[in-house]
């Protein structure tokens, strides 16, 4: 269970995002659903997520720059960010973690981890608050 928040997915592929959607919903995690980086800012201005799971290829601020920036504020900087990879290509994940992932996760989803994965990267439930 999340225990402390939902997950923020900011993920631009309506196919993706509905699917990612049903898989962690029916793991018991709350979603929250951002189609840009934009969306996805506005969101984190109201809400703190447990988790960000991010969509690397966006349109305009790609997810890579998201996370850095997200990375770069005090605010959201403790905030787990795990990289969906599109494309398993070679220094994909370095280009990932240089940015200040946590984690990624290489596309096409697998349903069947999905949850188990998300759940090693949330915060621990016995760990204080940043
Ligand atoms: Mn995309």
């Amino acid at each position: 269970m999340s225990g402390r928040g939902p997950i923020l997915v900011v993920e631009d592929d309506a196919t993706n995002m509905k699917l990612t959607r049903i898989v962690l919903e029916a793991a018991g995690y709350a979603i929250i659903g951002a189609e840009n980086a934009g969306q996805a800012l506005a969101c984190l201005e109201a809400t703190r997520p447990a988790l960000v799971l991010m969509d690397l290829q966006l349109p305009g601020m790609d997810g890579l720059t998201l996370t850095r920036h997200l990375k770069a504020e005090p605010a959201t900087r403790d905030i787990p960010v795990v990289a969906l990879t599109a494309n398993a290509m070679v220094g994909d994940e370095a280009k990932a973690l240089e940015a200040g992932c946590d984690g990624y996760i290489t596309k096409p989803i697998d349903t069947r981890r999905l949850p188990a994965i998300v759940s090693s990267y949330m915060p621990r439930a016995g760990a204080p608050l940043p």
